[in-house]
């Protein structure tokens, strides 16, 4: 690891810090902030925000008695592929959440480090709920044919009729059943 990468990796971190002092010393006051960085390794088995990919925020921050409420409106996106055809996949996802900062400690809040609090836990935790386990190219994917592999999005199978693309999810439904039926022959 050279110097220059430790210091990119930092500077990128510094981005989601914020100073709440001026909210903290007001209490009833409000700031709105808008924050576009990068947040690296979040990933799940199916898929993942790519550590270059910009994550978004709008967020709200009002000053309580119990600390700092925040209400963000995340927007990123997530890559992987397709459980169906095995093509990439990517989605563009807004999620929102609204999470307190306190002082006190306790595991159900975000921690207010002094007068600093660190959005980038919060909107990690965001994005990690939106990142699907089983991605699909598009709801409508028709998937690889069972019989000769083909991808049905894109070339026309003749192992079966044509069908409507609409039925074709359906189609492959049956067929696996059909063919777990008969004791698949690999
Ligand atoms: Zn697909
Ligand atoms: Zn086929």
């Amino acid at each position: 690891m050279s110097p220059q990468r430790i210091t990119e990796a930092e500077r990128s971190a510094r981005v989601w810090v914020i100073d709440a002092a001026a909210l903290l010393r007001e209490p009833g006051s409000r700031r709105r902030i808008e924050i576009a960085g990068q947040l690296p390794g979040l990933a799940v088995s199916g898929s993942a925000i790519d550590d270059d990919e910009p994550v978004a925020i709008s967020a709200l921050l009002e000053s309580v008695s119990e600390g700092i409420l925040v209400s963000a409106t995340v927007t990123s996106r997530w890559h992987g592929e397709c459980r169906r055809c095995l093509e990439p996949a990517s989605e563009q996802f807004t999620t929102e959440t609204r999470e307190l900062y306190s002082h006190d400690g306790s595991e159900d809040t975000y921690p207010l480090r002094g007068d600093q609090l660190d959005l980038a836990p919060l909107v990690r935790d965001a994005c990690i709920l939106e990142l699907p386990l089983a991605p699909l190219c598009s709801t409508e994917c028709a998937g690889l044919c069972p019989e000769c592999g083909a991808n049905r999005n894109s070339e026309p199978c003749t192992c079966s009729p044509a069908a409507d693309p609409r039925w074709a999810a359906l189609a492959s439904l049956q067929e696996t059943t059909a063919t777990s039926a008969h004791e698949k022959d690999a």
